[in-house]
């Protein structure tokens, strides 16, 4: 990705804990809004009720590392006993429309991609209590209670990466933290560095003389 297309559209990483609600706060950011959502690669098996290429792109782990080591993927990382990755094409393309694409992907990806693009911007997703969380992994039902106690025990290292990110919202609404996000977006959007186009305005102002 040229440095070019960081200043055309924005790059939002979403990251949290299993059962941070994340998800659902990213379904909740929508097109209309100038949102783009990312879809992943992953080799994990699909839950009920999740859609192959939108929710996620299903492959196995063959097929993950050809699109990978093609240069296919904008990062990648493993979780739990799979990989998950962000496909490069998608994001480039959304990037070029002025679009603000949505990576909602754990802490390992996040950081990979902040630091191939510092300009990107890193979003934490935390939900009131640790105790909520369990909760609501319980409450979803996808996971069985070992790999319930695996994500549970997960969150805490990924907590620990919380000062590398550049901003935390709590989730105790989606309402609320979507519109946290959507306020975050805005102001990022009035940075310098994304306001050159402004900024030409100036100068052609000035070499009119008005
Ligand atoms: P789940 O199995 O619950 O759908 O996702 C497990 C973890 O993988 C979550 O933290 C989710 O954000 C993360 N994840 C999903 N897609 C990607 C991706 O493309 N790259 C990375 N690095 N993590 C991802």
């Amino acid at each position: 990705m040229q440095d070019r297309l960081l200043q055309d559209g924005i790059l939002l990483i979403i990251s949290g804990p299993s059962g941070s609600g994340k998800g659902t706060v990213c379904k909740n950011l929508q097109p209309t809004e100038g949102f783009a959502l990312s879809i992943s690669m992953t080799t994990r098996t699909q839950r009920p009720g999740e859609v192959h290429g939108i929710d996620y792109i299903f492959c196995d782990k063959d097929q993950f590392r050809a699109v990978r080591d093609a240069d296919g993927l904008l990062e990648h990382a493993m979780y739990g006993n799979n990989y998950y990755g962000t496909p490069v094409s998608y994001v480039n393309d959304q990037m070029r429309n002025g679009h603000t694409v949505v990576l909602e992907i754990n802490v390992v990806g996040a950081l990979q991609v902040k630091e191939k693009y510092p300009e990107a911007i890193l979003i934490f997703l935390m939900p009131p209590t640790f105790s909520d969380l369990r909760h609501r992994l319980e409450l979803r039902g996808t996971e069985d209670e070992a790999e319930i106690d695996r994500r549970f025990r997960r969150a805490w290292d990924e907590v620990a990466e919380l000062p590398k990110y550049d901003y935390l919202v709590i989730n105790d609404s989606v309402e609320n933290a979507v519109n946290e996000i959507k306020l975050i977006v805005a102001s990022e959007k009035l940075k310098p560095h994304r306001s050159n186009e402004k900024i030409s305005h100036f100068h052609d102002n000035i070499e009119n003389g008005e």
